[in-house]
């Protein structure tokens, strides 16, 4: 059971927990990879259970989980799999969240959307990028993804490992990330996150701080509503703030949530915020819970 803060997911089902699984194997090699020990070894090298669809369902509800996270590794290589357990925990109330590479075809796209309510997809770097560090995928098809599942009214959000020397340059990040998906909607959440030294990149160093406050600034002017630093670990980054009023709405803290919304409006201004299945935890929070 992993906060959905862990995905990261900061706008769904805010401060709850989810059932979270993976398989070994991914359709990527980054060189970065911190999951590298299940991701790019062949499955028989990983201790494993089998678990049927039906027990990983019956496990989500007797934990009282929100749902199923498939995650970890990349859940498009376990896709059948996935839907199995997805259409059947759609049955019984619980959601389905993706946390993927967002490499995948046109006709997987459109069989999550019987299932699938929410996905943080990762936009890595550039087409170089791609090539040099995640072992060659096509970015075009992770960005058309991107649009095509917020389009299909699935919940999206967006994650940018920056490393340093790769991908941190700001004029890059303004054009090919904040653009682009400000092009899409404005109130994407966004997740720039902390590079530490994995895999086949020990040697490189972890990712300055002031770089990550930098983009965040840079997509906050930009536009962008809601842009959150992982890895990080400093509260101001990872608090919810009303783009209107610029209030704290959600606020954040290793996992411990406070959510301060009126429904899914700002207290304070009555903006509406970006944000599906909120519990209100404290003080003026006042949503019920309640799963699609
Ligand atoms: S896509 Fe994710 S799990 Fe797969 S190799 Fe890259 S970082 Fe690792």
């Amino acid at each position: 059971m992993d906060p959905i803060e862990k995905k990261p997911l900061f706008h769904f089902y805010p401060g709850t927990k989810i059932l979270s699984y993976a398989t070994a194997g991914c359709n990527f090699k980054c060189l970065f990879c911190q999951n590298w020990s299940i991701s790019q070894v062949p499955p028989e090298n990983v201790p494993a259970k089998d678990i049927s669809p039906p027990e990983m369902v019956d496990l989500a509800l007797r934990f009282g989980s929100i749902g199923v996270a498939h995650t970890y590794t990349e859940p498009t290589v376990f896709y059948e799999y996935a839907r199995d357990v997805g259409l059947l925990a759609r049955e019984k109330g619980l959601v389905n969240v993706f946390v993927t590479n967002g490499y995948f075809t046109r006709d997987v796209l459109k069989d999550m959307k019987r299932w699938l309510h929410a996905a943080n997809v990762d936009l890595k770097g550039d087409a170089e990028f791609y090539r040099r560090v995640v072992g060659g995928a096509d970015v075009e098809v992770v960005r058309r993804n991107i649009k095509d599942l917020y389009k299909a009214g699935i919940h999206v959000e967006v994650t940018t490992l920056i490393i340093p020397g790769y991908n941190d340059d700001p004029e890059w990040y303004r054009a090919f990330v904040i653009d682009f998906l400000r092009s899409i909607s404005p109130d994407i959440p966004l997740h720039i996150t902390r590079f530490h030294p994995d895999y086949k990149m020990r040697d490189v160093p972890p990712t300055p701080v002031e770089t990550l406050v930098r983009l965040r600034e840079l997509a906050l002017e930009e536009g962008m509503h809601y842009v959150y630093l992982g890895n990080v670990a400093d509260p101001k980054y990872e608090t919810t703030y009303c783009p209107n009023c610029g209030a704290p709405v959600i606020e954040r803290h290793m996992y411990h949530v406070r959510v301060r919304l009126e429904g899914d409006r700002c207290p304070y201004c009555g903006q509406r915020i970006k944000v599906v299945g909120v519990r209100g935890t404290q003080g003026n929070s006042t949503t019920a819970f309640s799963p699609p």
